[in-house]
C-alpha cells in the first residue's frame, strides 16, 4: 500500500508515516480484511465505504497540516481517515458522522486503538461550530455544493478538501484556500467517485451554491 501511494505521487513524509502506522485492516469488516491494503474502497455497511488508500493519502496531503492545526472531518465512516489525521503529530481532530451506528462504531474503534479524535453524530452540513475555526476541513462524501457553514468555519489561510458533483457518478475533488480577505481560491484536483453527502442540510439547500469566492477553475 505504501509503495502504491508513493508511486502515485504522495511525497509528504508525515502523511506516508501516518499511512504506514495506522492498521487499516482493523477499520474494515472482518470478512474483507485480506483485501484491506489493496488500493480500492471497501464496504463498511449502511451503504457506505472506507475510501481507497491513495485518495485518503492525497486528501490528507492536500490539507497541508502543520503542528498545532485543528482539523474537521465530515463523514467519519469507519474512522480510518480520522485515525490518519490523528496520527499526524500535533493535530487536533474533530469528526462528524451522520449515521448513528457508524458514528458509534468508529468512536469505540478509535478509542480502543488510542487515536485522539473528538467525534460526534450529526449532520456535517452545518460543521461543528463550537470548535471553529478550523485550519483544515476534509469532507469525505460528495456534495452538490460547498456548504456555506463549512466555508464560514474555515480559518483564514485554512484549507478545505471536498468532492463536489452529482451523487452516484464522478465528482471533482476541490481544494479551497481561504485568503486573508476571506475570499476562496479554488484548485481542481481531478475526478473522484464518492458516496453522496446526505442529510437535511444538503436537502434544504439543494441547488444552492455555498461558494461565493474567487471562482477560478469552476
Ligand atoms: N472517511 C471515512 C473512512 O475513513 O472510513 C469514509 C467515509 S464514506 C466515503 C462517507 C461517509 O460520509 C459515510 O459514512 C456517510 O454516512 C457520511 N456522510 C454523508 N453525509 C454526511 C453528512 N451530512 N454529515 C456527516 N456525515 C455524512
Amino acid at each position: 500500500m505504501i509503495d502504491t501511494i508513493i508511486s502515485r505521487g504522495i511525497t509528504d513524509e508525515r502523511v506516508i508515516e501516518a499511512m504506514r502506522s495506522v492498521p487499516r485492516h482493523l477499520f474494515v469488516p472482518s470478512e474483507d480484511r485480506r483485501q484491506s491494503y489493496g488500493d480500492y474502497p471497501l464496504p463498511i455497511g449502511f451503504g457506505q465505504t472506507i475510501s481507497q488508500p491513495y485518495i485518503v493519502a492525497l486528501m490528507t496531503e492536500l490539507l497541508e497540516l502543520r503542528p498545532g492545526n485543528r482539523v474537521l472531518e465530515v463523514g467519519t465512516g469507519s474512522g480510518y481517515q480520522a485515525a490518519i489525521l490523528a496520527a499526524i503529530p500535533e493535530t487536533t481532530v474533530y469528526s462528524i458522522e451522520i449515521i448513528p451506528e457508524l458514528a458509534q462504531q468508529a468512536r469505540e474503534r478509535l478509542e480502543q486503538l488510542g487515536y485522539a479524535v473528538h467525534g460526534k453524530q450529526g449532520d456535517g452540513y452545518y460543521g461543528w461550530e463550537e470548535h471553529a475555526p478550523y485550519d483544515a476541513i476534509i469532507v469525505t462524501a460528495a456534495a452538490e455544493h460547498v456548504p456555506a457553514p463549512l466555508i464560514a468555519q474555515l480559518a483564514v489561510e485554512g484549507r478545505m478538501v471536498i468532492p463536489v458533483g452529482p451523487p452516484g457518478g464522478y465528482q471533482t475533488l476541490w481544494k479551497f484556500f481561504k485568503r486573508v480577505d476571506g475570499e476562496l481560491d479554488a484548485y481542481n484536483m481531478g475526478g473522484v467517485a464518492f458516496v453522496p453527502f446526505t442529510g437535511a442540510g444538503a436537502e434544504k439547500h439543494h441547488g444552492q451554491s455555498g461558494f461565493s469566492g474567487n471562482r477560478a477553475g469552476w
